[in-house]
């Protein structure tokens, strides 16, 4: 269906938001984190699938979570080019080895067995992600620094809303 992305973003951050006040015990291992939301003030309206695309921002926000140190920043954002919407999603974490960044899609694979085995998780996450995404059209893919963090990057295809068009006219 047709969806305003700045509201279903939110929608999506504000429960990661609710899930920190409102238990503790998040099965999160209480891991703490605060999200700041740097959002284009453009409506931007795309044709996707609302559930999937949830399931696709929810497993990155978790994984954000989930591979980070307790306190960390995850810093989200929204934009626009002419033809896309590109979301983005920052976190301080563990970053991935550049070695591992042409695997990271590939369904089971995880970086670092013992890491990731005390994490809990399958390793498909991102590979559901991928098949999600390139289903609407788009792109995912991510940057990574050892140590410092991971930013995943979405790219939707985005045709201006007609409003949009005619305000301009
Ligand atoms: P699942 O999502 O199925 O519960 P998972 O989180 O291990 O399990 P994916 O989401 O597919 O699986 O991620 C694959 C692997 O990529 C992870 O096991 C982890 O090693 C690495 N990874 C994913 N996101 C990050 C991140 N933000 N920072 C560091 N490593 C990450
Ligand atoms: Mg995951």
């Amino acid at each position: 269906e047709l969806v305003n992305l700045n509201e279903l973003y939110n929608y999506i951050l504000d429960r990661f938001d609710m899930m920190l006040k409102n238990e503790p015990d998040n099965g999160k291992k209480n891991k703490r984190y605060s999200i700041k939301r740097d959002f284009t003030r453009r409506e931007l309206w795309v044709e996707i699938d609302t559930d999937k695309f949830i399931q696709v921002i929810d497993n990155i926000m978790n994984n954000a979570i989930k591979y980070s140190p307790d306190g960390g920043i995850i810093t989200c954002r929204l934009l626009e080019t002419h033809s896309h919407v590109i979301l983005s999603i920052s976190d301080q974490g563990l970053g991935i080895p550049k070695k591992d960044i042409a695997h990271i899609f590939d369904r089971f694979f995880r970086v670092d067995k013992a890491r990731s085995r005390a994490q809990g998780g399958t390793g498909l996450g991102l590979a559901i992600s991928k098949e999600v995404i390139e289903m609407h059209g788009g792109r995912i893919w991510v940057d990574s620094i050892e140590n410092k963090g991971s930013t995943f990057y979405i790219s939707l295809p985005y045709q201006e809303y007609e409003e949009d068009l005619w305000d301009e006219a």
